[in-house]
């Protein structure tokens, strides 16, 4: 198996159990974003690609849909495994082309294991319900049935994770399943797809499109596929819920976040300032659920400036291969320069650069993408700065005079990904909790992940849908309900 790349370097479908060479002429490359040095490369799909994908799966599906659930589960058993046994390489691959350290790409694929193992429940979790007498000798009953062909596309933060929100499930309650990954970030995929080779699951269950806009099209329009999964950027979510509109498909998209962390004078500050500096810096602030403006108030505004400053100060960036390093770089250098200008931006609008992570140049990686922590103090509560999602290691410091003005302020947002608090206060935390508009809260907590087995929610433009990913609420969204109500004319009294 191939542990950086594929052998010969060009990136290749998965398709009807087989791997096979894109029939498209584009090609696009893969860069380390610390090193700038070329991967492979990554072929641009197309409707035909695509097209073969859904063919494919769609052949695969009545007979895996009549595979029983237990023995559905069986490949996902020996998935978690090969997971676990490969999770250092899979985690250096994420670090050579996502650029995040190797302990955050782990991280990463210890939330997408866990993914695996709650969806081992589908025997549990797929069944319906059912109530005998609705009326005299009649009886009523809902089962849950596959939809067909589905398909997800992901975005390059977490090259190895976001998958499993969608896979898991979707071929666990007897879905055939097509991913797009990220064009910047295939080769994560693509040896992940090595591993569900070996897991015996049928051919045309599991497929794989790489591409980019073009394969996103035609999968949306191919009349085959029954639902799309999305996590991206807020335009593209919107787009993407649009249009699987027009067609009457099935659709949940995570957009894009701009996050709020609110710290309350009672905090305890040495706990806060490094829980807070790991959601904002980690990952480069290339997470969803990264802390992008903290609100103080009172005390807090000097006391919590004071010691993140210090603590973000300390970091060190690098190469996430590198023992030691704590932030890598982002995604691009285009990334890079739009991260710099914005900083830019919020200082023209009034903000004091209290940390400044502009032209950064890390020894030996002279031409890595690296951006060190930033820290934007006095940044007025309404600018480009405070409205827009930066997605880099920027954190603006925002005063309130108090927890109602705060949560005006958070309400204002565009976004609703995540709100976090910071208190020793359970009467503020409760408020809290009841009144922040985001759909994960924080409680002295700076990533509010959901755990598998619940719904990685998200509110207003950072999730268009209904259904989210993860635990119930994918089970809801990969089977259609279908409720039976009988009635038998007499008591049984045949005699055979
Ligand atoms: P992106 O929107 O640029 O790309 C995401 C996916 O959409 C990729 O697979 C890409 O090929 C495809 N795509 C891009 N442009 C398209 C278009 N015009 N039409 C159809 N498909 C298109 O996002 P990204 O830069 O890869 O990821 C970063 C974004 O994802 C950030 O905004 C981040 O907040 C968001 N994100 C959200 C969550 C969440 O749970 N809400 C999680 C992770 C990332």
């Amino acid at each position: 198996m191939s542990v950086v790349a594929p052998p010969t370097n060009k990136v290749t479908n998965f398709i009807n159990g087989q791997w096979a060479p894109a029939q498209s002429s584009e090609w696009r490359d893969i860069v380390n974003p610390a090193t700038g040095e070329i991967l492979a490369s990554v072929p641009l799909a197309g409707a035909a690609d695509v097209n073969a994908a859904v063919e494919a799966a769609a052949a695969a599906f009545p007979e895996w849909r009549r595979t029983p659930p237990e023995d559905r589960i069986q490949p996902l058993f020996k998935l978690k495994m090969l997971l676990e046994e490969h999770i250092d390489d899979i985690a250096r691959i994420i670090t050579l082309e996502n650029g995040k350290t190797f302990a955050e790409a782990k991280g990463e694929m210890r939330r997408a294991i866990e993914n695996v193992e709650v969806a081992c429940g589908i025997p549990m979790m797929m069944q319906g319900y059912n109530l005998e007498d609705v009326a005299r000798g009649i009886d009523e009953i809902m089962i849950r049935q596959p939809l067909g062909v589905v398909a997800a596309i992901v975005p390059f933060n977490f090259p190895g994770m976001i998958a499993f929100w969608y896979l898991p499930y979707a071929i666990a309650t007897g879905n055939t399943f097509i991913l797009k990954p990220s064009e910047r970030v295939p080769l994560t995929m693509h040896y992940i797809y090595e591993l569900l080779e070996k897991t015996g699951l049928p051919k045309g269950v599991v497929s794989l499109v790489n591409g980019g806009k073009a394969a996103v099209d035609a999968l949306i329009d191919h009349p085959k596929v029954r639902a799309i999964s999305f996590v991206g950027s807020t335009p593209v979510a919107r787009y993407i819920y649009s249009r699987s509109a027009e067609q009457g498909k099935r659709c949940q998209c995570q957009g894009g976040a701009k996050n709020h962390v609110v710290v309350l004078p009672d905090a305890d500050i040495p706990m806060a300032t490094q829980i807070i500096s790991d959601s904002a810096f980690g990952c480069a602030g290339q997470r969803c659920l990264a802390v992008s403006v903290a609100v103080t108030i009172g005390e807090a505004q000097r006391t919590f400036r004071d010691s993140i400053a210090e603590a973000a100060s300390n970091l060190r960036v690098g190469n996430g291969l590198e023992a030691g390093v704590q932030m890598g770089p982002v995604i691009t250098p285009q990334s890079k320069e739009r991260v710099e200008q914005l900083i830019g931006v919020g200082e023209k609008q009034g903000a004091k650069v209290l940390l400044d992570g502009r032209n950064t140049k890390v020894p030996k990686h002279e031409t890595g993408n690296f951006v060190k922590p930033t820290i934007l103090d006095d940044v007025p509560a309404s600018s480009e700065i405070t409205d827009t999602e930066i997605f880099g290691p920027v954190l603006s410091l925002v005063h309130a005079d108090n927890m109602d003005e705060a949560l005006a302020f958070l309400e204002r947002s565009a976004y609703g990904n995540q709100a976090s608090l910071f208190t020793s206060s359970g009467a503020a935390a409760r408020q809290f909790r009841y009144q922040a508009p985001a759909g994960n809260i924080g409680i002295n907590i700076g990533v509010a992940a959901p755990m598998a087995y619940f719904p990685f929610s998200g509110w207003k433009n950072s999730f268009f849908g209904d259904l989210h990913g993860q635990g119930r609420d994918a089970i809801e969204f990969y089977t259609d309900k279908k409720v039976v109500v009988e009635r038998w004319a007499k008591e049984h009294s045949r005699k055979f």
